[in-house]
């Protein structure tokens, strides 16, 4: 297939491997952060970490938006959705997440109407074939999914559909960065830079990164190949003492990003103030609200919101995972208490997430070479 088998091709990885080890030598040691939690999958996925000399480290980075969505913002979104007559529709990757009541999918099982959807068009499709019921939209994600959710908004209102809101929790990757970087526990030399958020934001966005922290930063893509050239290109500009932002993926991001999404989101959205984030805290300017032109269609100004504020379980240790303090396998709980099968926190359960993919991959195979297994 076009534009994947060249970048999984085994000799072109096993030379560019080659590459990073002479670029890497052993004198000293280099951290860098994959912001993205599609990237992170793509590490285990892939075996990639395998591939790596040692004094290369992988740090997970905050790009998961179920895992960085803290519980009472689902507690918030179920609280609306047992008001009268009104169906929660989400994302299936948010169908199993905790909240204290528990998760959307537990809720269902209790009587509640949850439906899965693949896109917020399709929640107000839903919204159009049930004229006598309430669609709730529980929309999540970065800038990537922002974009569909405002143009979704806007056709909501061309068309007049008034039984159809959204619940927003639209974060923005910038300002997640920044607090990485002002967090005194963390120490990185370069950042390997979220792939789909930029097909949105471009690389611009990015160049405080290098100007001001003095951070080399490379937009990648998600096959190996992606992946591998630009742990080379990081480590060229690590060598060469330099700190600016490259963009790998070329063949999907615009260096200016996309102007048509970025506008729809401009006409729909506004920054909130503050947001609180699951393990990073409340930080400022970092996530959306839907503005006052589209009041009618915001789920947090036609209900009332609890505004409820929960912590994580006391042995839970997402927040350090998350801020990549911790890897996934040194949480107290990871593969005891929290599993894919029973998570406690939201790692374990987006396919982005840093502990289910940690689990999925690496615990796996772990158990299975423990086992003699060559399944
Ligand atoms: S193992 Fe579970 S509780 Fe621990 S950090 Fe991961 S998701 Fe959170």
């Amino acid at each position: 297939m076009r534009f994947v088998d060249e970048f999984r091709e085994p000799e072109l990885i096993s030379k560019t491997a080659d590459e990073i080890r002479r670029l890497a030598g052993t004198e000293r040691h280099y951290r860098m952060m994959e912001v993205c939690g599609g990237h992170t999958h793509a590490i285990y996925r892939f075996g990639l970490k395998d591939i790596l000399p040692d004094n290369i480290e992988l740090i997970h980075g905050p790009g998961c938006p179920v895992c960085v969505l803290p519980m009472g913002r689902i507690d918030d979104g179920l609280a609306i959705a047992q008001e009268p007559d009104v169906i929660f529709a989400a994302f299936g990757d948010m169908m199993r997440v905790p909240g204290t009541q528990g998760s959307p999918l537990e809720l269902k099982a209790r009587g509640m109407d949850v439906r899965i959807v693949y896109s917020p068009s399709d929640a107000l499709k839903l919204a159009r074939l049930n004229p006598d019921k309430h669609i709730m939209f529980f929309a999540i994600g970065f800038e990537t999914t922002a974009p569909s959710t405002a143009l979704t908004m806007m056709r909501a209102k061309a068309e007049g559909v008034r039984n159809f809101s959204v619940f927003c929790n639209h974060v923005t990757i910038i300002p997640a960065i920044r607090a990485i970087l002002d967090s005194p526990d963390m120490r990185l030399d370069a950042f390997i830079g979220p792939g789909h958020v930029s097909t949105v934001i471009g690389c611009r966005p990015y160049e405080w990164i290098a100007q001001n922290e003095r951070k080399p930063i490379v937009v990648s893509g998600f096959e190996p190949l992606d992946m591998l050239q630009s742990i080379v290109m990081l480590l060229r500009q690590l060598k060469a003492g330099e700190a600016k932002v490259e963009n790998q993926y070329k063949r999907v991001v615009p260096w200016e990003g996309n102007r048509a999404a970025l506008k729809a989101m401009a006409e729909v959205f506004q920054l909130r103030p503050y947001f609180e984030w699951r393990g990073l805290g409340f930080i400022s300017q970092s996530a959306l609200r839907i503005n006052d032109k589209y009041a009618e269609w915001d789920a947090e100004q036609r209900f009332s919101v609890p505004g409820i504020r929960v912590t994580d379980p006391k042995a839970a240790q997402c927040g350090e995972v998350l801020k990549g303090v911790l890897k996934p396998h040194q949480c107290k709980l990871f593969g005891r208490e929290c599993t894919p099968e029973h998570p406690i926190g939201a790692l374990m359960v987006s396919s982005e997430g840093s502990c289910a993919a940690y689990y999925n991959y690496e615990h796996r195979k772990a158990a299975m070479v423990g086992l003699g297994s060559i399944a």
